[in-house]
């Protein structure tokens, strides 16, 4: 039996998590400054670039970057429900010609070798391992082309038990700022540029719209005990970023092809 402190996000279908975070503007950490903070390291697109956004979710990130980048942009998420989502919003803002989402994991693409001249992730390559990630990317990337990929990291070397056990279980492959560094340049990438997303990305952006989201979640699922430990569990999530915040966050990792 697991009591709630021993409970882990792996243990929760995901279709639940899916319905959760459908009526969310942001499935994960981040903002719209530092999207546009990163892409002002990738230097040459153009009308025929193609661009690939690894776990669009509802495809807050695969919009911008289509505003802000000429070329065609595919988003990739496994649910359904976020690529609807991502589909309308491309036609909502006449970018159907461009954006594209498609249903699919991003550890099984369905791409040719080389097509891509810049691949993203934000808040998402954790679920397959950032070094199986974007060891796989590469192939998919023409040479000379960037990757750019947010990720949970470590920014001390080490850090209270209560938070390490929290992360080393939600992402088993968590390690050092240092380590994803050596892990990108053993995968064919020189390393472009790495900055920390700031607090904001957390508090503001991710945690704090969820507030609202977890009572109406409740309230749709009143009585059911997952549903419950489910929201108990992105609290407490929440709750640890607040006391542990200085010792881990994500980072963006920038790197172009050799
Ligand atoms: N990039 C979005 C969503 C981040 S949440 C944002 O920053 O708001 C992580 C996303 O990755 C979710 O939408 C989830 O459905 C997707 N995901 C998780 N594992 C995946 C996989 N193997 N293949 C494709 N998408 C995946």
């Amino acid at each position: 039996m697991n009591n709630k402190e021993d409970q882990s996000i792996h243990e929760f279908d995901l279709n639940l998590i899916f319905e959760y975070f459908s009526k969310l503007e942001r499935q994960g950490p981040g903002s719209p400054e530092i999207t546009l903070k990163a892409l002002s390291f990738i230097n040459g697109l153009n009308e025929k670039s193609k661009i690939a956004d690894m776990g669009c979710g509802t495809g807050g990130q695969t919009i911008l970057l289509a505003k802000n980048t000429p070329g065609k942009i595919t988003g990739v998420d496994l649910c359904q429900n976020f690529i609807d989502q991502l589909n309308r919003k491309a036609q909502d803002e006449n970018l159907g010609d461009r954006v594209k989402g498609i249903v699919g994991s991003m550890d099984n693409l369905p791409f040719e070798n080389e097509e891509f001249d810049l691949i993203w992730s934000e808040g998402a390559i954790g679920s397959i391992g950032f070094e199986k990630g974007i060891n796989y990317w590469n192939k998919f990337l023409k040479k000379g082309g960037y990757i750019a990929v947010t990720y949970e990291s470590w920014f001390t070397n080490e850090r209270p038990a209560e938070i390490e056990k929290w992360w080393v279980d939600a992402v088993p492959q968590i390690t050092t700022v240092g380590q994803n560094v050596s892990i990108m340049q053993n995968a064919g990438y020189v390393p472009v540029a790495l900055f920390a997303a700031p607090e904001s990305c957390w508090t503001d952006n991710y945690y704090r719209p969820q507030k609202p989201r977890q009572e109406e979640f409740l309230k749709e699922h009143r009585g059911n005990k997952t549903a419950e430990d489910f929201i108990s569990l992105m609290r407490r999530e929440a709750d640890l970023y607040s006391k542990y915040k200085q010792y881990y966050g994500y980072v963006f990792y920038i790197g172009k092809k050799i």
